[in-house]
């Protein structure tokens, strides 16, 4: 039979017998050593004690009855012995007297057994008492255990935490508590999770922590003053004997300052020092990754190399103090003109890189590298002093110069180093072909910046017919440039120049001052009907002085609003709908006339038209064109026509170019016409000439053919 005390635990328990009567010790010792225990023997109280000090025996058989010191007062002596305490003590009594027993479990007696003894029994109560006796002994000791190991954990500087299976803290040392701002009673009761600001760092359910075992994480947790920490979590589910989860123990680090020092290398590693930028190491991981990007979506990435002129000369001749103030200040001018998507980095010494993504065209690299130029255009005040410098800049294209990032960034340097050589603050793009394209726009630009003060501009006025009075009913305003350096230009040459450049708010006003002058000298001269058409671009509508402008310019001239009229395109106005109907709303309460022009190209959407207060509809001239050669133009021309009846709106063709065109427009319903048949655009003296001979007339190229004959049918 399987025996714990005996055979496994306790290798031959030492029990002392104590008794007077000699017979009785032996019969003890015997049916103790025959049970397997070792057993020494004690006459009286004395040598028992003396005994037990030397050989501490697991248990006693101690008689009540002796000579001298009795049982009772042998077992007081041995409680009061350091190491009897908790040896079990069996009382053998002759008695079952109550008194007695009560006397011997005063004296600290464990047990008592009656005489006469039986020693099968007496053996049994024997082992059993050192069972108890081990297991009280073991549960004291893990007592120690765990006030050893409470006190080790509760002095741990690192948060440690135990929830429960529905997360829920059932303990928490000081210093997660401490930590989270609260006490340890606080913090028990509370759910685990709601210390963790992002879900990220929300204990997981139990049943999946049974796969995961060791988890892992960093997030955000929040203090009682829900100020917000990095802290680094591990969590652990805590099993018992079956597998069966109890809960998760958890322990929680406040790293702000690991993360704080990690910032900081980052910051070493990834940016200069003096300005903040990115430096090299980062501009190239912008680098690849923006020609990855590119790669993907088939796009463009322009790559802007900058290098000061004459760095040197500042450092040289004002100290490395000022040299290195002009290039924060450089840093800074240049980082307030990129775009979000651009990336400005600074390479070292006085160079800088510029990373551009997707630049819809090369007009705009050119616009991004005049913005970049006008930075040096006013001085850096540096102590007192006003420095001014320049910068030379070279630009490589992915994929059109290469394909890979550092044979791109070479095609950049050595673009840049043609650009100092040829003079300083110049660009130069790397391909010869760009940089041609490039020049001339940036040459163009410039001559067109100059064209107003030079008085380059002035206007052409065409003629707009009404079909049925056969009646000159306006004009449209057409800019026209005569350049010193190219000679008479056209606007399909120049305004989306102007308006790439925000010139066209500049030229815009001057030419609707121009025209509304020209409107009422018109006017004057008796030609009080005489609506004088304006060209507006998307720029132009815009700009958030636009209404304040224009009503400015009436007020100036005195121009009647009622002559004006307004053409805009059908992708200037369906671009912002909303934003655009309140203009065009206002303008109308001014009392200005509005029109779409080259209608059919844009969006025709013919449903939006109706939110729109327009007067006139211009079809474009591309439908004319064709009108008689193809059907589709004819009927698209009589859709818009029945269209813009409906709207109470009226319809202008464009670029009518002769007879047949204006016979099949007339007959399709057009309320209006203007062309080349029937008049060029001309100067503003030419028109009112016309106007003196044929105003009140009919149109003098309207012969009198068949297909006015059939009008008239
Ligand atoms: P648009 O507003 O549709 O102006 C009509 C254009 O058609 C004018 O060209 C005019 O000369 C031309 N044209 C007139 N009759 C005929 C014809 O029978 N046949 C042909 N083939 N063409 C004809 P222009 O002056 O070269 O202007 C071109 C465009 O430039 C204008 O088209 C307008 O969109 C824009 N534009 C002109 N002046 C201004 C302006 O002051 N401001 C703005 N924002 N744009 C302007
Ligand atoms: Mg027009
Ligand atoms: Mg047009």
């Amino acid at each position: 039979m399987f025996d714990p005390v005996n055979t496994k635990i306790m290798d031959k328990p030492l029990i002392l017998v104590v008794d007077d009567d000699e017979l009785m010790r032996v019969l003890l010792q015997n049916a103790l050593s025959a049970a397997g225990f070792e057993a020494v023997q004690a006459e009286d109280g004395d040598s028992a004690l003396s005994l037990f000090t030397e050989l501490r025996p697991d248990l006693i058989l101690l008689d009540v009855f002796m000579p001298g010191k009795d049982g009772c007062d042998t077992c007081r002596d041995i409680r009061k012995h350091p190491e009897g305490e908790h040896t079990p003590v069996l009382m053998i009594t002759g008695s079952d007297d109550a008194e007695l027993i009560h006397r011997s479990f005063e004296a600290g007696a464990t047990d008592f057994f009656a005489k006469p003894v039986n020693p099968e029994l007496l053996v049994h109560r024997v082992r059993y008492m050192l069972r108890a006796s081990r297991n009280v002994k073991k549960l004291a000791e893990n007592q120690g255990r765990l006030e050893v190991l409470k006190v080790a954990v509760d002095s741990l500087p690192i948060g440690i935490t135990f929830s429960d299976v529905k997360g829920v803290i059932v303990y928490s040392n000081p210093a997660e508590a401490r930590m989270h701002g609260y006490t340890v009673e606080e913090l028990i009761g509370k759910e685990a999770r709601k210390f963790s600001s992002d879900s990220r760092g929300r204990p997981l359910a139990t049943e999946q922590f049974k796969k995961i075992g060791l988890w892992r994480r960093e997030c955000v947790n929040v203090r009682k003053n829900g100020e917000k920490f990095p802290a680094q979590l591990t969590s652990i589910p805590v099993r018992d004997s079956e597998a069966c989860c109890l809960g998760i123990i958890t322990t929680c680090e406040d790293i702000s300052e690991r993360k704080e020092s990690e910032e900081k290398i980052h910051q070493l590693a990834y940016y200069d020092v003096l300005t903040g930028l990115p430096n090299r190491g980062m501009f190239l991981e912008h680098l690849h990754q923006a020609l990855a990007k590119a790669q993907r979506d088939r796009g463009k990435v322009n790559l802007i190399f900058l290098d000061l002129d004459n760095f040197k000369d500042v450092n040289d001749t004002q100290g490395h103090d000022v040299g290195d103030r002009l290039l924060r200040l450089v840093a800074d001018r240049l980082s307030a003109c990129m775009r979000e998507s651009d990336v400005l980095a600074r390479l070292g010494g006085d160079e800088f890189v510029v990373v551009c993504p997707v630049v819809a065209s090369q007009e705009n690299v050119a616009s991004v590298v005049k913005r970049i130029q006008a930075i040096f255009y006013e001085p850096f005040e540096i102590e007192g002093h006003q420095i001014y410098s320049s910068a030379s800049i070279g630009i490589a294209v992915y994929p059109d110069d290469s394909l890979d990032a550092s044979a791109l960034f070479r095609c950049a340097d050595t673009a840049m180093y043609q650009a100092k050589n040829e003079g300083r603050a110049q660009f130069r793009f790397f391909s010869a072909e760009l940089n041609q394209k490039i020049l001339k726009r940036v040459a163009l630009e410039n001559s067109l910046r100059n064209g107003l003060d030079k008085k380059e501009f002035f206007l052409h006025y065409q003629p707009l017919w009404d079909l049925k009075t056969s009646k000159m009913v306006g004009v449209e305003v057409l800019l026209r440039w005569q350049s010193s350096d190219y000679g008479l230009m056209l606007p399909s040459t120049f305004i989306y120049i102007l308006e790439d450049s925000g010139l066209i708010n500049k030229i815009g006003e001057w030419l609707l001052r121009a025209a509304c002058t020209q409107a009422l000298d018109w006017t004057l001269k008796g030609h009080s009907d005489l609506k004088v058409a304006v060209n507006i671009s998307g720029k132009q509508l815009k700009h958030p002085a636009f209404l304040e402008m224009l009503a400015n310019i009436i007020q100036e001239t005195g121009v009647d609003p009622r002559n004006l009229e307004l053409e805009f395109t059908e992708s200037v106005i369906m671009d912002n709908v909303e934003n655009t109907i309140e203009i065009l709303r206002r303008l109308k309460e001014m009392g200005i006339q509005l029109s779409i022009d080259d209608f059919g190209t844009g969006y025709s959407s013919l449903n939006y038209l109706k939110h729109f207060p327009i007067d006139r509809i211009k079809i474009d001239q591309s439908f004319v064109a064709d009108v008689n050669r193809n059907n589709s133009d004819s009927a698209i021309i009589e859709a818009i026509v029945s269209m813009a009846q409906s709207l109470s709106m009226r319809v202008l063709a464009e670029g009518v170019e002769n007879s047949d065109q204006l016979h099949t427009l007339t007959l399709l319903g057009c309320d209006e016409v203007q062309g080349y048949y029937l008049a060029m655009p001309m100067q503003a003296e030419a028109l009112t000439e016309s106007l003196g001979k044929k105003h009140g007339k009919r149109v003098e190229k309207l012969p009198e053919t068949e297909w006015f004959d059939r009008r008239k049918v």
